[in-house]
């Protein structure tokens, strides 16, 4: 169902019936997020549950929620970041004809002789969910931290700290190649 092209009248015989799914979709599946996603990561996936039905207006809705799992980039070293979020979301659908009810309610998705296919929609909500600069809460989660010190004016003396870790390290290794 969430792969398929739907027309106004799917969307109200699914919304009569109470039509009720969950399912596991892989980031693949949604090209406008892979393009946003870390694409190393194979596993990257959302589950989603979705309900339909007939909302006050008579009208189709569709509500639930979306599970992700996905490796996004950290902004700030562009190192991978797991972003596990529970999106809630509902929509109303409207037929693009009706227009006076669409002047009535600006938040239904109006439905063209087109149709939709929801998983597009839920790729939106999706989309619009992701944070514009998604970073790692803290600075030291971040990837080669020391470059990125650098790169941020830190003073010397904390790259100094940062460093000495390494000196003793390369003290110890000398001791032993000898
Ligand atoms: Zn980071």
């Amino acid at each position: 169902m969430l792969h398929q092209k739907l027309f106004f009248k799917d969307l109200l015989d699914h919304s009569s019936g109470k039509s009720r799914l969950s399912q596991k979709i892989e980031a693949k599946m949604m090209p406008r997020l892979l393009q946003i996603i870390n694409q190393d990561d194979p596993v990257d996936s959302v589950s989603i549950s979705a309900s339909l039905r007939l909302n006050d207006q008579l009208n189709p809705s569709i509500y639930g929620e979306i599970k992700t799992d996905l490796s996004l980039r950290c902004q700030r070293c562009l190192g991978p970041l797991e972003w596990n979020e529970t999106i809630e979301y509902s929509i109303d659908f409207i037929r693009q004809s009706d227009t006076q009810a669409s002047q009535e309610n600006m938040d239904c998705i109006s439905i063209s002789d087109e149709g939709i296919v929801l998983l597009d929609l839920l790729e939106d909500e999706i989309l619009t969910s992701i944070p514009m600069s998604i970073m790692h809460k803290n600075i030291e989660l971040c990837e080669n931290i020391d470059k990125l010190s650098m790169f941020l004016g830190s003073s010397d003396e904390k790259t100094a700290n940062k460093n000495k870790p390494f000196s003793d390290l390369s003290e110890i290794m000398g001791k032993d190649g000898n």
